[in-house]
């Protein structure tokens, strides 16, 4: 990912940046879906940083709510104590995931801790069914789970992993295909022979480790960071959740990213027919960056095991279920409720999806238009044809963040490393309270932006 080059102050700055050379731009305050920089300008925020406020910014109703709760008590410890809010958190999303078979919630303070936790819990299960020899886990190329120990291995983002690999990674971990259709699928193939191949490729996996050591597998169920929102296959999930199944396997779904009604339904999942996860992460627009808080919604049936077994989670953070990030989680929720922002995010998806098809989609170096609801990506390519991308070297999409960002825009830049190919993309996931005027604006500065970029390189 690039930042954004800014001011070249002399000072050195203390705070270690995510580039040693690059400074980010400074931010001074939010609107809706409007950012305002040092310099007064404005910028559309067409991505929510990485898909994170939900509900746009400087929301009224959450910053009291989080006022109001540092007001009452800052923080509890929960060896012995909780708060309102977090209960009532925990009881907001069970109250979504309770039809799927979820029922309890854990909160941290971010994705890559609750991924984490995920695993943890997944072990966990088998450790006290009496399988204590299941120590393996799936995921699969082109994920993005987090930065921690764990979630860093089930991942597969090449440049967040290459310098600590092998040394930081954990070596029981193996990895299968994406469902990556637009680079995947093969002409001959239907969508559903697609899934079918991708799913008979994970049971050869599980066969080939022997299934009884296998703890879970662990998929994002619409790809993110790395893979610019790329939705599965039609039968995808359900047959993978048929082959867990079989072999008493976890399906842990990664919903940190596409989580949260982003996609038009709150949980991802709930448009892949009939699948039941056992543990779902959730995260960005848990909290909808008004605090950081994050989350695991765990099954019944793994709630069960632990309950027959130490009847608890070996798993403490001083700051999880934090009081005024599970406060901020909890207005954030009732704003999505209020405002039915859920279903307006899939008329707005399908609106955007449309402007976006019918200003870019016939463009030179797009490649693939793709997503659900608001989270849509564009992959670009060197050549639609033969979909050659571009050499790394090249930058495409951190070009289309920088010419995006010089005319008032913000989308969020990418390239995935899928089986030694490279491709760039930008995702689109702007606030869910965004109005279709606006949309049209987002459109409008992205063509400009591409064509600037297109234009710049020849
Ligand atoms: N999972 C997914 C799908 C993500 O996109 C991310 C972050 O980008 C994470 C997990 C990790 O979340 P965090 O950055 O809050 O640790």
């Amino acid at each position: 990912m690039s930042s954004i080059s800014t001011q070249t102050e002399e000072r050195e700055p203390g705070l270690l940046h995510r580039s040693l050379i690059e400074r980010p731009q400074k931010v001074v305050s939010g609107s809706g879906i409007y950012l305002t920089l040092a310099d007064g300008s404005r910028i559309l925020d067409g991505c929510c940083g990485a898909a994170v406020s939900v509900i746009g910014h400087g929301n009224k109703q959450v910053q009291d709510a989080i006022m109001q709760q540092y007001l009452n008590v800052e923080y509890v410890h929960t060896m012995a104590y909780t708060t309102s809010s977090a209960e009532e958190l925990a009881d907001a999303l069970t109250e979504l995931s309770r039809p799927f078979g979820l029922t309890k919630a854990y909160f941290v303070c971010s994705g890559s801790e609750a991924m984490d936790a995920a695993m943890k819990l997944a072990r966990q299960y088998h450790f006290e069914n009496g399988q204590p020899q299941r120590r393996n886990f799936v995921a699969r190329r082109q994920a993005y789970h987090g930065n921690t120990i764990g979630a860093m291995s089930v991942s597969s983002n090449l440049p967040r992993k290459i310098p600590y690999d092998g040394a930081l990674t954990l070596d029981n971990v193996s990895f299968v295909s994406p469902a990556y259709a637009y680079r995947g699928q093969r002409d001959s193939e239907t969508e559903e022979q697609y899934a079918a191949r991708l799913v008979q490729e994970l049971d050869d996996e599980f066969q080939q480790l022997g299934p009884e050591t296998v703890v879970a597998f662990v998929a994002e169920t619409v790809g993110g960071a790395t893979a610019a929102c790329i939705t599965p296959p039609k039968g995808y999930f359900e047959g993978v959740r048929k082959v867990c199944d079989r072999y008493g396997i976890l399906l842990v779904l990664d919903e940190v990213m596409c989580g949260s009604g982003r996609t038009g339904t709150y949980f991802a999942f709930e448009r892949e027919g009939d699948v039941r996860p056992d543990l779902v992460t959730l995260g960005k627009g848990l909290g909808g960056g008004y605090a950081p808080i994050a989350g695991v919604l765990i099954s019944e049936k793994v709630v069960n095991v632990l309950k027959r077994g130490t009847a608890s989670f070996v798993h403490g953070h001083t700051y999880q279920a934090h009081p005024a990030c599970c406060a901020a989680g909890l207005a954030v929720q009732q704003v999505i409720k209020r405002e039915d922002l859920v279903a307006k995010c899939l008329s707005k998806g399908a609106f955007l999806e449309s402007r976006l098809r019918s200003t870019l989609g016939g463009a030179k170096h797009v490649g693939e238009i793709r997503g659900r609801g608001l989270f849509l990506g564009i992959e670009f390519v060197q050549d639609r044809a033969s979909k050659q991308p571009f050499k790394p070297a090249v930058k495409f999409a951190s070009r289309m963040q920088e010419a995006a960002h010089s005319r008032g825009l913000a989308v969020y830049p990418g390239s995935g490393t899928v089986d030694g190919v490279n491709g760039d993309h930008v995702i689109l996931a702007p606030p869910l309270t965004i109005s279709e005027e606006e949309l049209e604006e987002v459109v409008r500065l992205l063509k400009m932006a591409y064509d600037a970029v297109e234009e710049a390189l020849v």
